[in-house]
């Protein structure tokens, strides 16, 4: 087999600096991606001439900084295959999941009703719904993992029935880096009436997303998860949806008309997006879907697929390794080390320049069905190359000699 090269490096100068004294291997990429130098540059130009408020006022710059953020909000409609009406812009995908928790659920579940998930959720797309149950007196059932450590279809199929209203699920595992099976579910939670919330954060980046493909009723992701900025984020939702549903947020730039005694709401999107929205947040969103979509997914998928293919047989080679969750990985990969606590190892990892996330990741009903408190989190993307998988498995095999070692 031969080298696996990343598909772009130089793009990002994060990738250059040094950590503790040795050149950084970033394997951070679930939680925030770096951005390539050229949409920071992009939007050091727009802070620089155009930017301006938005949809308020009539004078030339604010009509720019309209332009240039509805233009984003078609990029990204584009991108999933929405329609622009259908994309809300939020502060990120923890956002999004709330603005249906708080709007569709709020009208929609009440006392009796149930909420299906799956105990592999973020807390993101956990707490929305264990609020919402509690509050209206609801139940959470929760799809459990196989002894494969996924999601157990067999178990999911007793869980929905006619008092089901909802499936919150993630498309990829933040821990686990599976794909879910979200057709499946989907599907599942349909036949009954049921609506889908997907949370799209660590698939998005991977893989193209065609959410009437997909047939989702809602879509969440963030654009720091996919090379644009931390603040903005996503919510698509089907029209006939988003226009029965009421705003949750209230304030400028979502009303239709006020009076002392009442108000109407603006058409779909804007009634979602009271206040100012984040337009350089939106705009740098839309570069990086260009980015992403002049890189391509048929290659950032391929990629992918070689660099776990190179990285995972060495890994599993390993005695004293655990990797959780026997399936595909997409860039997410989660092990244990025998006898070593997962921050002591993260900690040692970061003297050899090695970046990686240990913790529950924010998902604590996942940690507690693997029965661990808390795991290494290795992730993977585009800048990634075979030289960081040895530098992974170098830091691993340091970080257990040393325990070892000094026992
Ligand atoms: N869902 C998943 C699967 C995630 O990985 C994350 C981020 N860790 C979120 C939701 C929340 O994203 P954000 O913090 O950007 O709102």
């Amino acid at each position: 087999m031969g080298s696996v090269n990343a598909l772009a490096k130089s793009d990002f100068p994060l990738l250059r600096r040094s950590v503790n004294g040795q050149r950084l291997c970033y394997l951070d990429s679930a939680a925030t991606t770096p951005m390539p130098q050229a949409i920071g540059e992009k939007l050091q130009t727009f802070y620089a001439q155009s930017y301006s408020s938005v949809h308020r006022s009539v004078n030339s710059l604010g009509l720019e900084t309209t332009n240039a953020y509805e233009h984003a909000r078609s990029k990204v409609a584009k991108f999933i295959n929405a329609d622009p009406a259908e994309v809300i812009f939020t502060s990120g995908a923890t956002a999004s999941l709330n603005l249906v928790a708080e709007s569709w659920g709020r009208e929609n579940i009440h006392q009796g009703d149930e909420i299906v998930l799956a105990v592999s959720e973020h807390h993101s797309n956990f707490l929305p719904w264990q609020q919402l149950a509690q509050a209206v007196g609801a139940k959470l059932r929760l799809i459990k993992l196989n002894d494969q450590e996924e999601l157990d279809l067999i178990q999911a199929k007793s869980l929905f029935n006619e008092k089901t209203k909802l499936l919150a699920l993630a498309q990829v595992s933040n821990v686990l880096g599976s794909e879910n099976p979200v057709a499946e579910l989907i599907s599942m939670a349909h036949q009954v009436g049921a609506i889908c919330v997907i949370d799209g954060a660590q698939a998005i980046p991977h893989e193209r997303i065609d959410v009437r493909q997909m047939d989702c009723d809602f879509y969440a992701f963030s654009g720091h998860k996919m090379l644009g900025p931390t603040g903005i984020g996503v919510l698509y939702g089907k029209k006939a949806l988003l226009e029965q549903m009421p705003p949750a947020h209230f304030g400028g730039g979502m009303i239709n008309y006020l009076d002392h005694g009442q108000a109407t709401w603006e058409a779909v999107p804007e009634k979602f997006e009271a206040g100012t929205p984040n337009t350089v947040g939106a705009i740098g969103l839309g570069y990086a879907i260009d980015y992403l979509n002049k890189i391509g997914f048929k290659n950032i998928e391929q990629h992918n697929q070689e660099l776990m293919n190179y990285l995972l047989p060495k890994l599993a080679a390993n005695p004293g390794v655990k990797i959780y969750g026997q399936g595909q990985k997409l860039g997410v990969v989660s092990f244990n080390l025998a006898g070593i606590h997962p921050h002591d190892a993260a900690t040692l990892f970061d003297q050899f320049g090695v970046e990686v996330r240990a913790g529950h990741h924010c998902a604590l009903p996942l940690m507690q069905e693997l029965g661990i408190p808390a795991s290494i989190r290795a992730s993977f993307y585009i800048y990634n190359d075979q030289a960081d998988c040895d530098r992974l498995l170098e830091a691993i095999k340091q970080t257990q000699e040393f325990f070892n070692e000094s026992c």
